[in-house]
């Protein structure tokens, strides 16, 4: 392996800022500026800055596990395949193949996505098959491609930011989830833009906000109807832009005509007056956005909120027009990539639909299978979690804690503990992987090589800049040997860049057409955005691939220009013509409030919402193995308000107890102005007696199938002692 720096990128979150690696003689890894990078240009967080931490940690497992008389003791790579190979085999013997669940990451690089959904479909024959992403931003996914046809986080890339007028982030307190991300937003305000943050905490984020409204959580479908309702009002619709470039207006404004900013004001608990100003400062503007988050999408009714804010955006002609649009800011590092290319429940790669026979025919000649052997939609994750032990009797999971970030964690951690036989791929020994038959320990980021989609749907590079430790492997390679054992011995390659072009195939012509991207492209062009088709002309395009082998590039000199003529130059932008529905118009979604899942009784008169904290990423197992990362963030808190926190007689510090229908967790408090009285905060990257999602309600959205993560009834009690 190289000894000079590799340029790759972070990871953990979506936002995949560019890193250069360089190994050190003393084993260590370090960390350098990567300037080339647009999106963070250098500037890291302290997640990215020490993410080599886990890669040299004493807690990483070198060896696999096997569970013998109750323990998990090592075993040889060929014992350990030998007996997952025979879980899975014998479960799919004696229950069928959907007995046979697979659970997948949206950490997982596109190669291994792509592999992990094939693996299930053609290897186990199993339609049980989805991943931790559909916690993340499922939701906003399904009101996208309801609105505009198609899914794809950001329409344009976070440089259009600072170029706009205004811009609402709704449930995002990037502050602490994409520190870097700040200073597109920094430099809309030094430009004269708006920020207007809407929170029920007044996160870091809000506080750097022209406005913030602060409504209760669970009613951002009523403010954005209030909202829609003032700027009809107001004679603020672009009506000219609504004739022309949408469809099912009516309908939307009769729903928000219901909607009386004095209603919404009781629902929300955000004033009139501050609806108006909101409005007057989103729509004043030539340009204006709007961009959500896990606040408005963890929720029951989480397509429908996004829907509202998308037709705000319509209303006011701020959608598919240079400097302007709806965006959702995808969380996971390649939640993106990881819902594109057939690991979702309902997905076969290229974002084609799995109930779509043309779709399964195009997949099924790549992969060399008779479509009609192709399982159909399997359940969301939630529900598979929910049925593991009960028809679903095995587990394969990849890149997934969900004893830690599955919502009614406790429940779903039993129902693991019921299930005849689990194997799990991790770095680490996570809370999940404790309990289970097999552990294998994989490679990470920067020991392999695979590519990744970021929020903005730019697909990137990750370059292995390091030789793995002893002891590991790859995803690709347990997917290998467990196909071969499984009966199926082609069509599982161990190279991510021969996965890669297998992607482009079965991408090509679908919605995420992936099929002008090479690896020698991402590296040349810092990133290719979706969609990218091959030239049509006679596949000459994908001709591209026979010489575009890459080992590592570290540097410009190395990139040569191997582009054919005419390459397609990628998609920054999308919508600008038209939108991608059958007749290019986008859809109002004509939707309506109503109330969170479970609402404050006198038993539960508090309403709980999660989220995360800077220095810890989701459920932590990598973030809580570095020393610099636990000593920012030590544990689990619940945040609330001086009158609730007197109401107990809590102290800063005391230890509080938080109580759902589903559970009861502890952690001490931290008192604060900066949150509603009626509503505490608990992030939940912690297990045991402070996880938040012992708490949290699995209501399902009945689109996106997400969970309500974001809002639940709780009482809040004093500990004693
Ligand atoms: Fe990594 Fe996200 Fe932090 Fe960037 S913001 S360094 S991608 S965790």
């Amino acid at each position: 392996m190289p000894n000079s720096a590799t340029p790759t990128h972070c990871p953990y979150c979506a936002l995949q800022c560019g890193m250069n690696l360089t190994p050190a003689p003393d084993g260590t890894v370090e960390v350098t500026e990567r300037t080339d990078f647009p999106v963070n240009r250098g500037a890291l967080c302290g997640k990215g800055r020490t993410a080599p931490a886990v890669l040299s940690s004493q807690v990483r497992l070198t060896s696999p596990l096997v569970r013998s008389g109750g323990t998990l003791v090592p075993a040889t790579w060929d014992e350990a395949l030998d007996r997952i190979a025979e879980g899975l085999g014998r479960t799919r013997r004696e229950h069928g193949p959907d007995a046979c669940g697979v659970f997948g990451g949206g950490g997982l690089t596109n190669e291994k996505a792509y592999t992990l959904g094939k693996f299930a479909r053609v290897v186990l024959g199993t339609s049980q098959i989805d991943y931790n992403g559909r916690f993340c931003m499922s939701s906003a996914a399904a009101a996208g491609i309801k609105a505009f046809g198609l899914d794809r986080g950001l329409p344009f890339p976070l440089e259009d930011i600072p170029k706009t007028g205004c811009v609402i982030l709704v449930g995002s307190n990037l502050a602490e989830t994409m520190p870097p991300s700040l200073r597109f937003f920094h430099e809309l305000r030094e430009n004269g833009g708006k920020l207007i943050v809407i929170d029920p905490r007044r996160t870091k984020t809000a506080e750097q906000a022209d406005l913030h409204l602060a409504p209760r959580p669970g009613t951002d479908l009523a403010l954005a109807l209030g909202l829609l309702h003032v700027v009809v009002a107001e004679g603020r619709v672009d009506e000219e832009y609504v004739a022309e470039r949408t469809a099912g207006w009516e309908d939307a404004r009769a729903a928000a005509m219901a909607h009386w900013p004095e209603y919404v004001e009781r629902i929300t608990g955000v004033s009139v007056p501050q609806l108006r100003e909101t409005v007057r400062m989103f729509c004043e503007p030539e340009h204006a956005m709007v961009l959500t988050a896990r606040g408005p999408e963890q929720q029951s009714k989480g397509t429908d909120t996004v829907g509202a804010w998308i037709n705000l955006c319509l209303a006011t002609g701020r959608a598919g027009r240079p400097l302007s649009g709806y965006g959702c800011l995808t969380g996971q590092g390649n939640g993106q990539g990881g819902r594109e290319h057939g690991q979702k429940a309902d997905q076969l790669p290229g974002y084609r639909k799995l109930d779509d026979p043309a779709a399964r025919r195009h997949v099924a000649e790549v992969w060399g299978v008779d479509p009609d052997s192709l399982p159909g939609p399997g359940r969301s994750a939630y529900e598979l979690l929910d049925a593991l032990g009960t028809d679903i009797r095995s587990l394969l999971l990849m890149a997934s804690n969900p004893v830690v970030s599955a919502p009614r964690a406790a429940h779903i951690e039993e129902r693991i503990k019921s299930l005849d036989f689990l194997a799990v791929c991790d770095v680490v020994l996570s809370e999940t992987a404790e309990l289970a038959d097999v552990v294998l320990p994989v490679t990470q980021w920067a020991e392999e090589t695979g590519t990744t989609t970021s929020l903005e749907g730019r697909v990137l590079l990750r370059q292995r800049a390091i030789t793995p430790p002893e002891g590991v492997r790859s995803d690709l390679e347990v997917m290998h040997e467990l196909a071969a054992r499984l009966g199926v011995e082609k069509g599982f390659p161990t190279d991510a860049e021969e996965v890669f072009e297998e992607l482009r195939r079965a991408s090509a012509g679908g919605p995420a057409d992936y099929s002008g991207i090479t690896y020698r492209r991402l590296v040349a062009e810092n990133g290719v955005f979706w969609p990218c088709p091959a030239p049509a002309a006679d596949g000459e395009g994908e001709g591209e691939s026979e010489d575009a082998s890459l080992d590592v590039v570290t540097g410009d000199d190395s990139v040569q220009d191997d582009t054919v003529a005419g390459p397609h130059p990628g998609t920054p932008r999308l919508f600008l013509d038209r939108f991608a529905t059958p007749d290019g118009r986008a859809r109002f979604i004509a939707v309506s409030h109503r109330a969170a899942a479970e609402e404050p009784d006198d038993e539960y008169p508090v309403l709980l919402t999660t989220g995360r904290v800077v220095s810890q990423y989701q459920s932590g197992a990598q973030t809580r193995r570095v020393a610099e990362l636990n000593a920012a963030a030590p544990g689990p808190f619940v945040e609330l308000h001086p009158r609730l926190a007197a109401r107990l007689g809590a102290a800063e510090g005391d230890p509080v107890a938080v109580v759902s229908r589903r559970g009861r967790a502890v952690a001490p408090a931290r008192i604060t102005t900066g949150i509603r009285p009626d509503t505490v905060f608990m992030p939940f990257h912690w297990p045991g007696e402070g996880r938040a999602n012992t708490l949290t309600n699995p209501a399902l959205d009945p689109t996106s199938r997400m969970p309500e993560f974001k809002v639940c009834a709780v009482r809040v009690e004093a500990v004693e002692g």
